[in-house]
């Protein structure tokens, strides 16, 4: 099995329709962010450990949620639960610009993760890709049910791992016209943000996630 034929199974099974999620997908490769014990089975569809109790997320839940998203290039986004960095990267090579047209310093994405080793793990892998250099990532260790206010607002807010409810400081970081996707147990919820304090929300149902492990919730 190759990257490719991972990509072509989630087009041909609906998961993956967007140019830019395709072209993401392409171009990151998962064995680069799984285990080294793990490389054989970077491309089959299912979640691997990375240690610490934690797991890189199944390509078609990845793939899911980024549809869901739909994150464009120029995008500033927040990625609650970096793990292996892998959907981090993905975020940067669909939002990243080439570092001569950026008109500041400011990362494009966002990735914040609780546990110190899994965070620098995860920037060890976004470096394959050149997006720590080109400061289109910063990798924080924290707490991400607070969001990350330094960065706010943000045209997109994604987290891995589920929360019994939507954080509320997720919805009030997140621009107008903005999108959150977020596991709620174990569904997937998208809010958009119509209003300063208004949101639609669609429920999609069948998934599964590791806890949010915070003191908010
Ligand atoms: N997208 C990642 C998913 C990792 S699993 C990947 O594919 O590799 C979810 C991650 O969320 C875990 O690494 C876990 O440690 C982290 N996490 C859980 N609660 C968190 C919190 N409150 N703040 C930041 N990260 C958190």
């Amino acid at each position: 099995m190759t990257n490719n034929t991972l990509v072509k199974k989630l087009i041909d099974d609906g998961y993956l329709k967007s140019q830019s999620v395709i072209e993401a997908f392409s171009h990151i490769d998962r064995a680069d962010f799984v285990l080294p014990e793990d490389k054989e089975n970077a491309y089959a569809d299912m979640p691997l450990s990375i240690g610490h109790g934690q797991t890189i997320s199944q390509p078609l839940t990845v793939a899911f949620m980024l549809e869901l998203l739909t994150p464009k290039k120029g995008d500033r986004v927040l990625d609650v639960g970096a793990g292996s960095g892998w959907q981090t990267a993905l975020l940067a090579h669909i939002c990243g610009v080439d570092s001569s047209e950026k008109s500041n310093n400011a990362p494009f994405v966002a990735a914040i993760e609780r546990i110190p080793e899994l965070a620098k793990m995860a920037e060890q892998n976004i470096s394959k890709y050149g997006f720590m250099e080109n400061c289109s990532v910063m990798v924080v260790n924290g707490d991400g049910a607070r969001g990350f206010p330094e960065m706010a607002p943000f045209d997109c807010i994604i987290c891995a791992a589920s929360a019994p409810e939507i954080m509320t400081a997720w919805k009030e970081q997140l621009k107008i016209g903005g999108r959150i996707v977020a596991p709620l147990e174990n569904s997937i919820v998208l809010l958009e943000k119509t209003g300063a304090d208004s949101f639609e929300r669609k429920e999609f149902f069948g998934f599964s996630f590791v806890p949010l492990v915070s003191e908010m919730v």
